[in-house]
């Protein structure tokens, strides 16, 4: 695991620096980690995608200086599109909400996977938004975690995924929202959910007629396999479960009532003593991940409600649980489902 891990100042200088090179660093987002890289360098953008085992056939998203660059990378196909997208970005950038939107012909195509529409997003996390400004040129973005596997929300993660094929990680703490952006797809006044994420429905419905598919979207690159640990895990149903003796069991609690129902684990990790869904939501992978490293065969995990930013857990569960069922989150698989 030789990246470096660089702080403050140095850290800022040292990754512009590197990115300027064409190369990649791992740098905090409000959401996860990401593994950035110059979105007009295709070199970079190649450098992503290996670094990370990640198809070529699984979009990146672009991370902007700010809103004003917009049309540096797309190229909208109306001005009803424009105007969606000018009253989107006045109320959730930056911050954590990427949106979908036809591609300019100049944005390198590997970026996008061929596709004829680009991810595009304002990072609210000021040490990206340094990086970004003093750049001066769009990053192109995906979660800084070997393909399929848990998204990083520390620098500690990142090195954990990516230590050996990245030199520089970026130190910003631990990550505020702790799951990836709400994915957006607009079609006239219809706001598509693609992925669910910090910005909920709710926030959505005020700038349009919100479509949520519920279930598991497969938006090119979101898997229903994705973010699966290399342990099965499985999400607590009403069902009566029983295990072979000695199965050592791992235990993932939302709040603490489960754990006087269930009884004996091997290792409990508890989301948010209080019930709280936004602090559930920013220990939620670190958490999978400690489980997934422990001593246990099986991960339970207590459903969480399916509301506000608990939309996001829960497709993430359910995905992470499907991936250790049918094999395509470990590490060894690269094969989607
Ligand atoms: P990540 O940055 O790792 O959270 O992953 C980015 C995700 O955004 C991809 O896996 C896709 O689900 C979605 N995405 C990015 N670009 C596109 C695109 N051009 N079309 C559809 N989905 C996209
Ligand atoms: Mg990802």
């Amino acid at each position: 695991m030789s990246a470096r891990i660089i702080h403050g100042e140095e850290g800022i200088r040292d990754s512009v620096e590197l990115l300027r090179q064409g190369g990649v660093v791992g740098l905090p987002t409000e959401t996860v980690y990401g593994l950035a890289g110059n979105a007009f360098d295709p070199k970079a953008i190649a450098r992503i995608f290996e670094a990370k085992g990640r198809p070529l056939t699984d979009p990146l998203i672009v991370h902007l200086p700010e809103a004003s660059w917009i049309e540096r990378v797309v190229r909208f196909s109306s001005l009803e599109q424009r105007e969606m997208v000018k009253r989107l970005a006045e109320a959730f950038w930056p911050g954590p909400m990427t949106l979908l939107l036809p591609k300019h012909p100049e944005l390198p195509d590997l970026v996008t996977a061929g596709l004829g529409q680009v991810a595009v997003r304002v990072t609210a996390h000021p040490l990206f938004q340094k990086v970004l400004s003093r750049l001066n040129s769009p990053l192109a973005a995906p979660s800084a975690n070997r393909f399929g596997r848990i998204s990083p929300t520390s620098a500690d993660d990142v090195r954990l995924e990516l230590g050996d094929s990245i030199d520089l990680i970026l130190d910003g703490g631990p990550c505020e929202h702790g799951v990836e952006s709400t994915i957006v797809s607009i079609q006239g006044n219809h706001l598509e959910i693609l992925r669910p994420g910090p910005i909920t429905e709710e926030q959505l419905k005020e700038y349009g007629h919100v479509v949520s598919p519920g279930g598991i979207v497969n938006t090119p690159g979101s898997l229903p396999g994705h973010y699966a640990p290399k342990k099965r895990l499985k999400i607590i149903d009403s069902d009566i479960m029983s295990f072979p003796a000695k199965t050592r069991i791992g235990l993932m609690a939302f709040h603490t009532s489960v754990k006087e129902i269930l009884g004996e684990f091997t290792s409990v990790e508890l989301l948010s003593a209080s019930g709280d869904l936004k602090e559930a939501a920013a220990n939620f992978y670190g958490a999978l991940r400690r489980l997934d490293e422990s001593d246990v065969d099986l991960i339970l995990a207590e459903p969480v409600p399916e509301e506000g930013i608990g939309v996001a857990i829960m497709d993430r569960l359910r995905r992470a649980s499907y991936g250790s069922y049918h094999g395509t989150g470990h590490q060894d698989s690269n094969s989607p489902a």
